[in-house]
């Protein structure tokens, strides 16, 4: 971080800034120019509240150049992570497909969807229990209940299951789901990511429908900074003026992520595009991108799908999918640093 004082800062106040800083750990460099003096800040800065800085009546202008995120930041971490899923891994050259309906909404359906996704090369099985809808009066998931039946289709495909978790007092609840999901609208429920935090689950991560990079990486921090540092982010569309796709598909998020983090990263095609013919194009194209991995949406007959039916496969467009998608997958671009 460098801090540049304003002209006719006395001496006593940049003594009085530096033994602040000396006391947080920072060490400083200063360098008196003609006009100005230039504070630069040594240290992990990660903590420093820069608006503090700015507010100081001696301070021009403060500008960072080390990113507030530390656990997520490859700068720290040059190797990829590798999450390990119940032992299914993804992340440092491992590629996973996590296929599924949005929500559970039976025993046959769940069952019949997990096996056959398996058979088409998923590597893990997702569904809804506790859904963020935006009416009150939609279906709101099957709760426990549909826990249980995710883990019955566990039991029969061996594919460990993905849900979404909305309150940390659920954690329990989750015990046994393999991948917890946080979704878009709870990027930035700061008191669940501490919670989760506090576990050593692997995370689903997704990107707020309004956040930016950064954003998503900060609210990684939160529960890697908690100890917790399997975490596997998610982008699955943001909210653009563009009416015809549900969100626009932030592909760019790929690379830009690939050189910020060494964490995972997932793409999910069906809720950026929200419709099936959708997913198939973007979900090639997120693989030659370099993502690490696929979220898709899938469901035995779309059209009766109590959440989610217009942006779902057949598990045979699912099956279609999926084998171009491993096709492609050797030529799919790596992180390079230039
Ligand atoms: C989901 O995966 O079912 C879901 C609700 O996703 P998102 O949080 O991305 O909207
Ligand atoms: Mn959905």
């Amino acid at each position: 971080m460098i801090v540049v004082l304003k002209p006719n800062t006395k001496q006593e106040q940049l003594d009085h800034l530096k033994d602040w800083l000396h006391s947080l750990n920072i060490d400083t460099h200063i360098s008196v120019g003609e006009n100005h003096t230039i504070v630069g800040l040594v240290g992990d800065t990660s903590s420093i509240d820069m608006d503090l800085i700015s507010a100081l009546d001696i301070v021009e202008t403060v500008k960072r150049i080390q990113e507030p995120f530390k656990n997520a930041n490859r700068k720290f971490h040059e190797t990829d992570a590798v999450v390990d899923v119940s032992g299914v891994k993804i992340g440092g050259g491992h590629f996973q497909i996590i296929a599924g309906p949005c929500s559970v909404e039976s025993r046959e359906q769940v069952t019949y969807i997990a096996q056959r996704v398996k058979e088409s090369g998923a590597g893990m099985l997702r569904g809804g229990a506790f859904k963020p809808r935006t009416s009150p009066y939609s279906f709101q998931g099957l709760h426990d209940e549909g826990i249980k039946l995710l883990l019955e289709a566990k039991k029969q495909t061996g594919l460990p299951i993905v849900s979404e978790i909305m309150n940390s007092e659920h954690i329990p609840l989750f015990e046994d789901v393999d991948l917890v999901q946080v979704g878009a609208r709870n990027m930035q429920n700061f008191e669940l990511l501490k919670e989760l935090g506090k576990t050593r689950k692997p995370i689903l991560l997704k990107r707020g429908l309004a956040n930016t990079i950064d954003e998503l990486l900060m609210s990684a921090e939160y529960i890697m900074a908690g100890g917790n540092e399997n975490v596997i982010l998610c982008e699955r569309g943001i909210r653009t003026f563009e009416t015809r796709t549900r969100n626009t598909l932030d592909l760019s998020a790929i690379p830009v992520l690939k050189k910020l983090t060494h964490l995972p990263i997932v793409i999910d095609p069906s809720h950026a595009g929200g419709y099936a013919y959708l997913v198939k194009p973007m979900a090639l194209a997120a693989t030659a991108a370099g993502a690490d991995g696929l979220m898709i949406e899938v469901h035995n007959d779309p059209a009766k799908a109590l959440c989610d039916g217009p942006q779902s496969l057949t598990p045979e467009a699912f099956d279609e999918v999926a084998n171009l998608v491993f096709q492609i997958r050797p030529y799919a671009c790596k992180y390079d640093e230039k």
